[in-house]
Protein backbone atom coordinates (compact mmCIF):
# COMPACT_ATOMS: atom_id res chain seq x y z
CA UNK A 1 0.00 0.00 0.00
CA UNK A 2 1.26 3.73 -0.98
CA UNK A 3 -0.76 5.91 0.33
CA UNK A 4 -2.11 6.17 3.96
CA UNK A 5 -4.88 8.34 5.94
CA UNK A 6 -5.06 8.86 9.59
CA UNK A 7 -7.46 10.47 11.96
CA UNK A 8 -6.89 12.17 15.29
CA UNK A 9 -8.92 13.63 18.13
CA UNK A 10 -7.75 15.01 21.15
CA UNK A 11 -9.79 17.31 24.02
CA UNK A 12 -8.20 18.76 27.24
CA UNK A 13 -9.83 20.76 30.04
CA UNK A 14 -9.20 24.72 30.37
CA UNK A 15 -8.59 26.39 33.31
CA UNK A 16 -6.66 29.71 35.34
CA UNK A 17 -3.05 29.26 36.00
CA UNK A 18 -2.28 27.13 32.82
CA UNK A 19 -0.47 28.31 30.09
CA UNK A 20 -1.94 27.61 26.99
CA UNK A 21 -0.06 25.69 24.16
CA UNK A 22 -1.35 25.27 20.71
CA UNK A 23 0.53 23.91 17.46
CA UNK A 24 4.00 24.22 20.41
CA UNK A 25 3.13 27.93 20.44
CA UNK A 26 2.67 29.84 23.64
CA UNK A 27 -0.72 31.98 22.99
CA UNK A 28 -2.16 34.58 25.55
CA UNK A 29 -4.72 33.28 27.84
CA UNK A 30 -6.52 33.82 30.90
CA UNK A 31 -7.17 30.25 30.53
CA UNK A 32 -4.79 27.07 29.87
CA UNK A 33 -4.80 23.54 28.84
CA UNK A 34 -4.80 21.11 31.83
CA UNK A 35 -2.81 17.57 31.06
CA UNK A 36 -0.17 15.62 32.54
CA UNK A 37 1.94 17.28 29.48
CA UNK A 38 2.13 20.83 28.20
CA UNK A 39 -1.44 19.17 27.29
CA UNK A 40 -0.96 20.97 23.28
CA UNK A 41 -4.15 19.08 21.80
CA UNK A 42 -3.28 20.27 18.56
CA UNK A 43 -0.22 17.94 18.47
CA UNK A 44 -1.77 15.41 20.36
CA UNK A 45 -4.07 14.83 17.67
CA UNK A 46 -1.95 15.44 14.99
CA UNK A 47 0.40 12.75 16.32
CA UNK A 48 -2.67 10.26 16.73
CA UNK A 49 -3.69 10.89 13.20
CA UNK A 50 0.21 9.90 12.06
CA UNK A 51 0.33 6.78 14.80
CA UNK A 52 -3.05 5.79 13.40
CA UNK A 53 -1.95 6.46 9.52
CA UNK A 54 1.12 4.13 10.44
CA UNK A 55 -0.54 1.85 12.07
CA UNK A 56 1.76 2.18 15.22
CA UNK A 57 -0.90 2.59 17.96
CA UNK A 58 -1.47 6.11 19.93
CA UNK A 59 0.05 8.40 21.96
CA UNK A 60 -1.28 7.25 25.32
CA UNK A 61 0.07 3.71 24.73
CA UNK A 62 3.39 5.53 23.80
CA UNK A 63 3.98 8.44 25.86
CA UNK A 64 1.19 7.06 28.51
CA UNK A 65 0.57 10.00 31.24
CA UNK A 66 1.23 7.47 34.11
CA UNK A 67 4.64 7.84 33.95
CA UNK A 68 6.39 11.02 35.07
CA UNK A 69 8.79 11.24 32.47
CA UNK A 70 6.08 13.06 30.26
CA UNK A 71 5.01 15.22 33.04
CA UNK A 72 5.14 18.89 31.44
CA UNK A 73 6.72 17.10 28.28
CA UNK A 74 7.18 19.51 25.25
CA UNK A 75 4.03 18.20 22.89
CA UNK A 76 6.73 19.40 19.71
CA UNK A 77 9.20 17.13 21.07
CA UNK A 78 7.25 14.14 21.40
CA UNK A 79 5.77 14.90 17.61
CA UNK A 80 9.60 14.69 16.41
CA UNK A 81 10.20 11.12 18.01
CA UNK A 82 6.90 10.13 16.30
CA UNK A 83 7.99 11.65 13.03
CA UNK A 84 11.44 9.72 13.42
CA UNK A 85 9.56 6.56 13.93
CA UNK A 86 7.52 7.08 11.04
CA UNK A 87 10.41 7.75 8.76
CA UNK A 88 11.91 4.44 10.47
CA UNK A 89 9.49 2.99 8.62
CA UNK A 90 9.45 4.49 5.74
CA UNK A 91 6.53 7.14 5.79
CA UNK A 92 6.77 10.73 4.68
CA UNK A 93 4.04 13.10 5.51
CA UNK A 94 2.20 14.17 1.92
CA UNK A 95 0.05 17.12 4.03
CA UNK A 96 -2.01 17.11 7.29
CA UNK A 97 -4.90 19.15 8.17
CA UNK A 98 -6.49 20.80 11.48
CA UNK A 99 -9.45 22.02 13.07
CA UNK A 100 -9.49 23.89 16.76
CA UNK A 101 -12.64 24.18 18.44
CA UNK A 102 -12.22 26.56 20.43
CA UNK A 103 -14.49 29.62 22.22
CA UNK A 104 -11.75 31.50 22.50
CA UNK A 105 -9.15 32.73 21.64
CA UNK A 106 -8.76 32.80 18.21
CA UNK A 107 -6.71 31.07 16.61
CA UNK A 108 -6.00 32.63 13.00
CA UNK A 109 -3.44 35.07 14.34
CA UNK A 110 -1.43 32.46 15.61
CA UNK A 111 -1.47 30.11 12.69
CA UNK A 112 1.86 31.47 10.88
CA UNK A 113 3.92 30.99 13.59
CA UNK A 114 2.39 27.18 14.82
CA UNK A 115 3.32 26.53 11.06
CA UNK A 116 6.88 27.43 11.67
CA UNK A 117 7.17 25.29 14.33
CA UNK A 118 5.27 21.92 12.98
CA UNK A 119 5.81 22.37 9.35
CA UNK A 120 9.49 21.71 9.67
CA UNK A 121 9.05 19.00 11.89
CA UNK A 122 6.68 17.40 9.51
CA UNK A 123 9.08 17.70 6.57
CA UNK A 124 6.33 19.73 4.68
CA UNK A 125 5.68 22.85 3.27
CA UNK A 126 3.48 25.68 4.91
CA UNK A 127 0.94 25.09 2.36
CA UNK A 128 0.23 21.75 3.29
CA UNK A 129 -0.94 21.91 6.23
CA UNK A 130 -4.32 23.64 7.32
CA UNK A 131 -4.91 24.75 10.92
CA UNK A 132 -8.34 26.20 10.90
CA UNK A 133 -10.23 27.91 14.22
CA UNK A 134 -13.92 27.13 14.82
CA UNK A 135 -15.63 28.09 18.15
CA UNK A 136 -18.31 25.57 18.66
CA UNK A 137 -21.31 28.51 19.18
CA UNK A 138 -21.28 28.79 22.47
CA UNK A 139 -22.61 25.06 22.76
CA UNK A 140 -21.65 22.60 25.30
CA UNK A 141 -18.59 22.68 27.63
CA UNK A 142 -16.50 24.02 24.49
CA UNK A 143 -18.58 26.79 23.84
CA UNK A 144 -18.62 27.44 28.10
CA UNK A 145 -15.10 27.76 27.71
CA UNK A 146 -14.63 24.56 29.78
CA UNK A 147 -12.34 22.76 26.98
CA UNK A 148 -10.56 23.13 23.92
CA UNK A 149 -10.85 20.24 21.03
CA UNK A 150 -8.69 19.88 17.62
CA UNK A 151 -8.90 16.92 15.21
CA UNK A 152 -6.68 15.97 12.52
CA UNK A 153 -6.02 14.08 9.29
CA UNK A 154 -3.04 13.12 7.60
CA UNK A 155 -1.84 11.50 4.39
CA UNK A 156 1.29 9.53 4.46
CA UNK A 157 3.33 8.03 1.82
CA UNK A 158 5.63 4.75 2.41
CA UNK A 159 8.49 5.01 -0.14
CA UNK A 160 9.39 2.14 -2.05
CA UNK A 161 12.00 0.21 0.05
CA UNK A 162 15.23 -0.69 -1.34
CA UNK A 163 15.89 -4.61 -1.83
CA UNK A 164 18.00 -6.25 1.16
CA UNK A 165 21.48 -6.40 -0.63
CA UNK A 166 22.54 -10.13 -0.39
CA UNK A 167 24.91 -11.91 1.64
CA UNK A 168 27.86 -12.62 -0.32
CA UNK A 169 28.92 -16.52 -0.93
ZN1 LIG B 1 -3.84 15.48 24.81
Amino acid sequence: MKFRTGIGYDIHRLAAGRRLVLGGVRIPSPLGLTGHSDADALVHALIDALLGASGDGDIGRLYPDTDPKWKDADSAFLLKTVMARLRGAGYEVLNADVVVVAEKPAIAPHVGAMKRVLCPILGIEADALGIKGKTNEGLGPIGQRKAIACLATVLLRRKARRPRAQPRP
